[in-house]
């Protein structure tokens, strides 16, 4: 099947949002084909010429004829008013069409095989309003005007997968720039494209690491990078032609710092999936973290060789470690590689796990094997399967080729198991003894892991791997060095970690297991709240920001028994880096003010009063939370400076705020914006940033019930819903569990399966937690 080619040519009516197709596939000798193919009109079917019968269901096609060149299919579908596939994304003033396939969205585009591993060249020519501008993954080739038409012909595509093929028709705006002589686009909708320029500088910096790194050229004869109006994810890598959300793009002189340094890793984690994703792909969705994992790993490497001073593996270990550390502490988890059968399953793999986890482990695997020999293997993996697919075990072998290690052995525990260890320690003369299990919030499990295990002796960093369930090692300060193991650490005093620490990493990893510890019932209240006391002075941006996560989930949770203790710290926190006068200390006082608002109310007023237009970019948040909380009319406020607003990334802000509104008139209000025509359908997912609105609990989930099928539609195969049933049924189902229990028993939802488990499970730790917090309150 590898000589697999489809010539494909549309008509596009983009008024009424139809569209039209005759499809030539070059199959070769076949007995019999089957395609998928959703909710299209099948008009005829011909096979080397000759019209033949068939079979549809709505889902796959079937022709049981032999065939021995080609099939040609005629078909019409319309134009997807979902997030998914091929579909109308509206904005203020106009629309564009744009697809979003993976992972099985290209079936309800194309009648075509849909699946990774059988990659085809794809020809495409389209017919549209003369108006309009396309993109697709190549150059257009031949432009024809026919009066109020035109057509136009992409150049054919190398092979390739079906989820990465792009088309885009709109009246797109651009700018240019170029790299290596090849073409880089920033197009936009609504003359926003002016904004991209520091989206192209990125691009081309990360281009130039890539190429470097992987030693391969980047593959295709153009790129562009695009914003489109409407989007479920952040970005998407479709070869050639990558998709974001606005906010996940354009980013200028007037935006947040924070905004641009997550527009920078976005851009480089989609270009890295140009060659580890989109050059070799992997053979099946259950070698999906392969793909997710290593982008994200790769895109903090590029960063960190264009911005050395932004230290971006602090936000590394705050958005990849931390969430994925938490999520796989309960029994709901599940292993980084992962069987998958049916397109519910598929969606829902996109998550902490297949991210985050995944990339801790590749990071934990770099620093055991050296990063020279690593990309030495990673480089031959490439070379070795470009145009082509591969799985993890492929992977392994380049790795164990480069490195003389042995791989294979120490990965497939780490891939295969579900959860990780903890390490327990116990003193015996001189050494220490380390006993290992799966870590959970809630019970105990017995586990062995390959532990890439480090430790600090002395003044010498020492290494082994521990892969028994009891050994000993020498007797060690602080294990697990730099935190960049994947595992937890229980000790049984705390302090002298704390102090042997060497580094603000390591500060982080004391703080971030004692945490746990405290969760899972490891460690006493009145104990952590002295740990935590030894950080009102910490320097460390990675640290500071840990335990201000930290006091303010407990807060959150159940305010009075951390109340105190958390305004303290964020006072004395704000006040020192409020001072600083550099970039990074702005995005961690950014962070800093947000969250004390939501306890300290002079604070707050003070941040009310202000002018959001006004305002450094990075402290608009804060005001909109200020606002939200203290501004005596907050919804109409609040609303008013929504309707001012310019650009997505203020709109995002504000709606975030929004949600934290406690009066509860103006919440309702602002629940309901949420669903109507002024919000888009992307950014119902701020729903998200509601959990802090401790007060409202029972106003949200009431929301959520009400709306629940609204959520099902308009995130249909996005993989969306169960990232946010997860996120927020923690909080929301707090002290009505049982309700929420019910409620999902009674609304079975395969496509969100994984998330329920997740949120609910996740609720039941929550909840355990703040009776916790209420009965130490009492012997505080
Ligand atoms: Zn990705």
């Amino acid at each position: 099947m590898s000589d697999l080619k489809y010539e494909i040519e549309l008509n596009v009516d983009f008024e009424s949002e139809k569209y039209s197709g005759r499809e030539l596939i070059e199959t070769g000798i076949m007995d019999g084909i089957q395609l998928d193919a959703v909710g299209m009109n099948i008009e005829s079917i011909k096979v080397d010429g000759r019209q033949v019968n068939f079979d549809y269901d709505g889902k796959k096609l079937k022709i049981a004829e032999r065939i021995e060149k080609n099939v040609e299919v005629d078909f019409s579908n319309a134009v997807s008013s979902n997030l998914m596939g091929f579909y109308v994304a509206r904005y203020d003033g106009g629309k564009v069409f744009t697809t979003h396939f993976e992972p099985t969205g290209a079936r309800y585009f194309i009648p075509c095989i849909d699946n990774p591993a059988v990659k085809a060249k794809y020809k495409l020519t389209i017919n549209i309003d003369s108006d309009l501008e396309a993109i697709s993954n190549m150059p257009q080739v031949k432009l024809e005007r026919n009066g109020r038409t035109k057509t136009i012909e992409f150049m054919e595509t190398p092979p390739m997968s079906s989820y990465l093929i792009y088309l885009g028709i709109g009246p797109f705006d651009f700018i240019s720039d170029r790299f290596d002589g090849k073409e880089l686009f920033v197009a936009s909708y609504g003359n926003r494209s002016k904004r991209g320029k520091y989206a192209l500088d990125v691009a081309k910096g990360a281009i130039e690491f890539y190429e470097q790194y992987f030693g391969i050229k980047f593959a295709l004869p153009k790129m562009h990078l695009i914003a489109v109006p409407e989007f479920a994810m952040g970005a998407m890598e479709n070869w050639g032609a990558i998709t974001f959300r606005e906010t996940a793009l354009l980013a200028d002189e007037t935006s947040a710092e924070q905004t641009k340094r997550s527009v920078a890793i976005v851009i480089a984690h989609e270009l890295a999936h140009q060659w580890f994703g989109d050059l070799v792909t992997m053979k099946w969705w259950d070698d999906l973290w392969l793909n997710e994992s290593f982008a994200t790993f790769m895109s903090y490497k590029a960063i960190e060789s264009m911005h050395p001073e932004w230290d971006h593996w602090n936000d590394f270990v705050l958005g990849e470690t931390s969430p994925a550390l938490l999520m796989d502490s309960i029994s709901s988890t599940h292993p980084i590689h992962i069987d998958v059968k049916s397109e519910d399953e598929i969606e829902q793999i996109f998550d902490d796990i297949s991210y985050g986890k995944g990339a801790s482990v590749l990071r934990m695997l770099e620093s055991y094997m050296g990063s020279e020999r690593f990309m030495q293997g990673i480089r031959s993996y490439l070379k070795k399967y470009s145009f082509s697919n591969a799985t993890m075990q492929d992977l392994w072998m380049s790795l164990e080729e480069s490195s003389g290690l042995p791989i294979s052995r120490i990965m497939k525990d780490w891939v295969t198991l579900s959860g990780h260890p903890v390490l327990y320690l116990e003193e015996e003369g001189d050494r220490l003894k380390v006993r290992q299990e799966r870590f959970l919030f809630r019970g105990s499990m017995s586990g062995i892991w390959p532990v890439p295990l480090t430790y600090y002796h002395g003044d010498v960093t020492e290494s082994t791997l521990f892969d028994v369930e009891t050994g000993f090692i020498k007797r060690a300060s602080k294990l697990n060095a730099s935190g960049s193991g994947f595992y937890r650490v229980r000790y049984q005093d705390w302090e002298e970690p704390l102090l042997k620490s060497q580094n603000a990493f390591d500060r982080w990893n004391v703080a971030s297991d004692a945490y746990a510890m405290l969760i899972s019932g490891n460690i006493k209240l009145s104990k952590y709240l002295e740990l935590v006391k030894k950080y009102y002075e910490d320097s460390g941006f990675l640290p500071v920001w840990e335990v201000s996560s930290q006091l303010t989930q407990m807060l959150t949770i159940y305010q009075p028994v951390i109340r105190e203790q958390f305004l303290e710290f964020h006072r004395k926190q704000f006040a020192q880096w409020s001072q600083k006068n550099d970039l990074t200390a702005k995005v961690l006082a950014s962070v800093l003010s947000r969250r004390l608002v939501l306890a300290d109310e002079s604070f707050g007023k003070s941040f009310a009063e202000q002018d959001f237009f006004k305002v450094d970019a990075d402290m608009k948040y804060t005001v909109a939370m200020a606002k939200a909380i203290y501004s005596g009319d907050p919804f109409n406020e609040l609303y008013r400076i929504y309707s001012d607003s310019k650009n997505d990334e203020d709109r995002s802000r504000i709606i975030a705020g929004m949600v934290n509104i406690r009066e509860r008139q103006g919440l309702r209000q602002a629940l309901n914006l949420l669903l109507s025509d002024k919000v888009k359908k992307q950014d119902i997912r701020s729903i998200t940033a509601s959990t802090t609105n401790y007060g409202n609990r029972d106003m949200i989930w009431s929301w959520f019930v009400e709306n629940y099928s609204y959520l099902r539609k308009i995130y249909a195969g996005s993989g969306v819903l169960p990232r946010i049933i997860s996120y927020i049924v923690p909080y929301i189902g707090l002290t009505r569990e049982n309700e929420v229990k019910e409620f999902f028993k009674n609304n079975p939802t395969p496509e969100a399966s994984m998330g329920i488990s997740v949120g609910i499970e996740m609720m039941e730790v929550v909840s355990a937690f703040y009776d916790l917090l209420r009965s130490s309150s009492a012997s505080l």
